[in-house]
């Protein structure tokens, strides 16, 4: 027995269950064309949400830095700007390396 990802969901899964427990998809009716199908439209699924998210933290991160220039040097929104800076990098820089892990993954996979 060996777990297994869902194919539609990502979930794990064992390989003999019949259906995933999660997204109820039945497993064991699916064929190897159709599962590999399934799993490159998760794939591109989630890399597009990592890619938009990408743009958020990107934006994130020049608002902090145009806040940071037009603010005085104290009070909260100063700080939140800062704040915005370290985070939006931080966001940024996390989803680069996931985008990077997925592709990667997929290009073994297929
Ligand atoms: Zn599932």
């Amino acid at each position: 027995m060996a777990i297994i990802a869902c194919p539609a969901c990502g979930h794990k899964v064992s390989d003999k269950a019949p259906t995933c427990s999660k997204c109820g998809v039945a497993i064991a009716e699916l064929d190897p064309v159709k599962m590999a199908a399934m799993e490159r439209d998760r794939r591109l699924q989630r890399s597009q949400s990592l890619m938009t998210q990408s743009i958020i933290a990107m934006v994130l991160f020049l608002a902090g830095f145009y806040f940071y220039w037009q603010l005085p040097a104290h009070g909260w929104k100063y700080y939140a700007a800062i704040l915005a800076i370290g985070v939006g990098f931080i966001w940024y820089v996390v989803n680069r390396i996931r985008i990077l892990m997925v592709k990667r993954k997929s290009k073994h996979g297929l």
